[in-house]
């Protein structure tokens, strides 16, 4: 249903106040018309009632337009106001439209045609006005919930990095307990090792054949536990930046053979060839020798082990001045797609039951990997069940010094 035009006439000039009834009824159909005469009807009108259209004479029973206006202003009453001026006078209508007036109508100017154009216009102001404030409103809310939002948010944040503050702190907590651990075992470990080896000997008095197998199993054993207990120190000593690089210049031909012929025995039991391939126009490097033995006694251990039978190569090529390759390659069982990624995680083996066939305690590829970034290099793997394995090492020639 269509609402009525709501208009107030605020004046005590009967004539002007009849003048707009007469001229508003035929243009407004539906028109809901009120008329006051006083300063003290007005204000406790508007403050009861909203009204779409206000026209303000310029003297009223108990006071002036001006004087209402600006009361009615600071009351934060937003209606339009039309003012009727008896003059064109520009001090007053100025006045006016300063304290808040959106238009004015000369009193003898007072007819159906000014009217309604005074009328259109302000109301179409007054809508787009009364929208801008809407949306302003809408604005300010989202605005504030925003703000909210974003309080919660940093909040979160700031528990999260509590948390892993805590994280960090129980992370490094455990690992030097760990290398504590380690260090308090490897004294005793290493101990049964010698007394062991000194049982072997057999000297002065000689064991039964019996006693040499014990004792020797005493010995395999322990030789066994003592790696793991090596590599879970240096897991430990990577994850608090025990680690240290010590950057030298060395022959990486050299280093590769000396590391090759240390493990050559792995393969004794097993048809298994071995090649190397060392393709260097300048086999000297500048970079963490004992790293790098470490990496390739992990990487080649690893392909004999998982290589029953076949073949295991070792290359070695520089990509550009600048970067060196090392890869190990095989013809062994091979990782399956899926577990590529989890290999070089501590403690991850692709066969993780306890009856698998091969011993290892699943750290060596995570160390391998830490050391490697450690030397800012790269290692990449790929594989094929029941074809084999490639692990490709690329390493600066040159590693800077500052680093050292
Ligand atoms: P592990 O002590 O078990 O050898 P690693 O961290 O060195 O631990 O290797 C993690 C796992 O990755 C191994 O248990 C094995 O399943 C797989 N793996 C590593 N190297 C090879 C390879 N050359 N061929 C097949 N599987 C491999």
């Amino acid at each position: 249903m269509e609402q009525a035009l709501k208009i107030l006439i605020i004046d005590n000039d009967k004539t002007n106040r009849l003048a707009i009834q007469r001229s508003l009824k035929p243009i407004v159909p539906l028109l809901e018309l009120t008329e006051v005469n006083s300063r003290k009807k007005a204000i406790s009108l508007l403050k009861q009632k909203s009204f779409n259209c206000v026209f303000l004479g310029y003297l009223l029973s108990d006071a002036d337009g001006l004087t209402l206006l600006k009361e009615l202003q600071n009351m934060g009453i937003q209606t339009p106001f039309i003012v009727l001026t008896p003059s064109k006078n520009q001090e007053i209508t100025q006045e006016f439209i300063k304290s808040g007036a959106w238009d004015y109508i000369l009193e003898s100017m007072i007819s159906p045609d000014t009217l309604l154009k005074t009328l259109k216009n302000s109301l179409r102001i007054y809508k787009a006005e009364k929208a801008l404030t809407l949306s302003n409103q809408k604005l300010r809310k989202n605005n504030e919930i925003l703000k909210q939002k974003n309080k919660e948010l940093k909040q979160q944040q700031e528990q999260i990095n509590l948390k892993n503050l805590q994280l960090q702190e129980a992370s490094r907590r455990q690992s030097q307990f760990l290398a504590t651990i380690s260090h308090e075992l490897r004294t005793p470990m290493n101990a049964i090792m010698g007394f062991s080896q000194l049982l072997l000997r057999q000297y002065p008095d000689p064991l039964t054949p019996q006693q040499v197998d014990i004792v020797q199993r005493i010995f395999n054993n322990s030789q066994n536990l003592l790696s793991l207990i090596n590599e879970v120190l240096d897991l430990s000593k990577l994850n608090t930046d025990q680690m240290d690089l010590k950057v030298e210049e060395f022959d990486l031909g050299v280093l590769l053979q000396f590391t090759i012929e240390e493990l050559s025995s792995l393969r004794s039991h097993k048809n298994l060839s071995l090649e190397v391939d060392i393709d260097l126009k300048n086999p000297l490097i500048i970079n963490d020798k004992n790293f790098l033995r470490r990496i390739i006694i992990n990487l080649l251990s690893n392909a004999i082990k998982f290589t029953p039978a076949g073949s295991v190569k070792v290359k070695v090529w520089e990509i550009d001045a600048e970067t060196i390759a090392i890869s190990v390659e095989d013809t062994g069982v091979g990782i399956a797609e899926e577990d590529l990624e989890t290999i070089f995680t501590p403690f991850q083996q692709v066969d993780q039951t306890l009856t698998r066939q091969h011993s290892g305690t699943g750290l060596g590829l995570a160390i391998v990997d830490s050391l490697i970034k450690m030397m800012q290099g790269e290692i990449h793997v790929s594989s094929e069940l029941g074809k084999g394995s490639v692990f490709r090492v690329e390493i600066p020639r040159c590693l800077s010094s500052n680093l050292s």
